[in-house]
């Protein structure tokens, strides 16, 4: 058999399940979740290799009208990330009807020229009419070549899914080695795990103030602990505080559970020291946006 490989983009609004959805594809959490919009900030490259080839998924941060510097650069690399790839997997959620997001997006997909796969995702919570009344809604609003139904979160329609997006795909080479599931930098990882317990554990406008930057990487000698240090920037002295709560009460609660999730992830103990710095108002400032890491910004 031939062996098969590409680049598919995940788009779709926020909080549909994407990153959900490539984790469970390629079986390792490289992409963050929670149930706070605009989790992801940056393109994620996720790779999945099987004996018929390699799928190479990029996940990108949802596409909605930019309210700071922060939201055009997410903007930018969703729209860049459409024509760069060989299929678009489009991911809306079955349980809430098409708004005014879904039909901003819907209006910017009608324009690519890339195959469309849509997939309806969070069956788990709605009745099979339900979910096929939304596939139709969209069908009709762009070219869709094949739709899926699944359950991101339980993985269920996940590898028929797979099987469809190999079939879209043309003859090539792997791009990169068996066994390597993303070329995003361990750092980077690491910094989003920690973001990812902040997401859980606040509220309001805490979350979207937060960048975190893993500073050091070090194994200590003659031990088999990893030492890490990550600064947690925020935009006012307020912030600071509710991250470090009373007695550093959330400041330890966020290490304790970012490091077990590091400790899977490189498969070796942590010691994890956090910082936690002022930066005001960094989510509008160009030069601080590259600063932790996102790279791309034009
Ligand atoms: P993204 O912003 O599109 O990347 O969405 P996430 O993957 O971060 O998921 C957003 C929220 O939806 C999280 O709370 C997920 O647990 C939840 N979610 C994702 N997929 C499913 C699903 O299939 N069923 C249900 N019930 N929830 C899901
Ligand atoms: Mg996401």
């Amino acid at each position: 058999m031939s062996f098969k490989s590409g680049f598919v983009s995940i788009i779709g609004r926020p909080n549909v399940g994407k990153s959900t959805l490539l984790n469970q594809m390629v079986g390792t959490k490289i992409a963050i979740m929670s149930d706070k919009p605009q989790t992801t900030r940056n393109k994620i490259r996720a790779v999945l290799t099987s004996e018929k080839g390699q799928i190479i998924f990029i996940d990108t941060p949802g596409v909605q009208k930019p309210r700071n510097k922060l939201g055009e650069f997410m903007l930018k690399q969703a729209l860049t990330s459409l024509e760069e790839v060989d299929v678009l997997l489009y991911v809306v959620e079955a349980n809430s009807p098409i708004g005014p997001q879904e039909n901003y997006l819907l209006k910017t997909l009608a324009e690519v020229k890339n195959p469309i796969i849509l997939a309806v995702n969070k069956i788990d919570t709605v009745s099979k009419a339900e979910a096929e009344n939304i596939a139709l809604i969209i069908e009709n609003k762009i070219p869709v070549l094949k739709t899926y139904f699944l359950s991101a979160l339980k993985g269920e329609g996940v590898a028929d899914l797979i099987e469809g997006v190999f079939e879209l795909l043309p003859e090539g080479p792997p791009y990169y080695p068996e066994g390597q599931v993303t070329d995003y930098p361990e750092r980077f990882i690491i910094a989003e795990y920690v973001r990812e317990q902040i997401l859980h554990l606040t509220r309001e406008e805490v979350p979207h103030s937060v960048a975190v930057v893993v500073e050091e990487i070090k194994p200590r000698e003659n031990s088999d602990t990893v030492y890490v240090s990550a600064v947690i920037y925020v935009e006012r002295d307020s912030q600071k505080g509710i991250i470090i709560g009373k007695n550093g009460k959330m400041l330890k609660e966020i290490g304790q559970r970012a490091r077990r999730e590091i400790e899977r992830l490189l498969g070796s103990k942590i010691y994890l020291e956090l910082w936690v710095k002022v930066k005001e108002d960094w989510r509008n400032r160009e030069a601080w946006i590259r600063n932790f890491g996102f790279t791309d910004f034009e």
